[in-house]
């Protein structure tokens, strides 16, 4: 049985002030049964993990480096996040990808960094608009995720998150034909390496997840729970999604 899992990435936003927001889905979420996770801004994650240290909530990071240290001017290393608090970390977010030109090849490496750091990682695929236009989803996905995950990727350290990165930000969202048609292959994909972690592996899907389209979402077949952007940034909006999860009959 793999526990449902939602993560709420609030990108380049949030000042001090926004962690009461931390507070209001900590009072409304004390005894959920499914993991939350919350990955700020890299500059709020130790305030951020002291302040959620006595609820079930937890915080994650949206990037990291693939070495452990070094002379990298501004880069930020996994066990430093760990240090801080972090018990999670994003990697090769389509906007790290676009913005970054990182490629998939850097992303395996700093998955594993995040293992050697006790990280779990949450490996980010999904195609462009133009790829699914052109038929091509399914390879780029299999693509991302045979050069993405390390060999030493399993349920205790990995997460998948499925985000078409049109899909991103946009309020647009595959059918849930689509959606299920991807997990399904990724599901498959991961069982052939290895049955069991295969199994296990939680599976997310991320792309302008709403609190009204939250429960269709989550009823899909290999859908886990969801990485969510914008609507992670309002307590008000993200305890509605974690309500649709904790609710979900799977
Ligand atoms: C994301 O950036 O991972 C994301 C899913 O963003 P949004 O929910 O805003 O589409």
């Amino acid at each position: 049985m793999r526990r449902k899992l939602v993560v709420g990435n609030w990108k380049m936003h949030g000042l001090a002030a926004d962690l009461r927001e931390l507070d209001r889905l900590a009072d409304a979420h004390m005894h959920t049964a499914c993991d939350v996770v919350i990955c700020p801004p890299a500059t709020l994650i130790a305030t951020a993990a002291a302040r959620i240290e006595a609820t079930p909530l937890m915080v994650g990071a949206q990037d990291c480096h693939p070495q452990d240290n070094g002379a990298h001017t501004g880069d930020i290393a996994a066990p430093m996040l760990a240090d801080a608090g972090a018990r999670l970390v994003i990697v090769g977010h389509s906007e790290r990808r676009a913005d970054h030109g990182e490629e998939d090849t850097l992303i395996a490496l700093k998955m594993r960094a995040a293992h050697r750091a006790g990280l779990q990682a949450i490996l980010c695929v999904g195609e462009t608009e133009r790829e699914r236009d052109t038929g091509q989803t399914l390879d780029v996905v299999g693509r991302q995720l045979a050069d993405g995950l390390p060999d030493d990727a399993d349920a205790s350290n990995t997460v998948i998150a499925y985000e078409p990165v049109w899909a991103i930000g946009s309020g647009r969202t595959p059918d849930d034909t689509q959606i299920e048609e991807v997990h399904g292959f990724m599901r498959s994909i991961l069982q052939e390496r290895d049955t069991a972690q295969g199994d296990a592996i939680r599976l997310l899907y991320g792309g302008s997840v709403k609190p009204d389209n939250a429960a269709a979402i989550f009823a899909i077949p290999d859908v886990d729970g969801a990485l969510v952007g914008g609507a992670s940034l309002r307590a008000t909006h993200f305890s509605a999604i974690i309500a649709a999860l904790e609710s979900a009959r799977r």
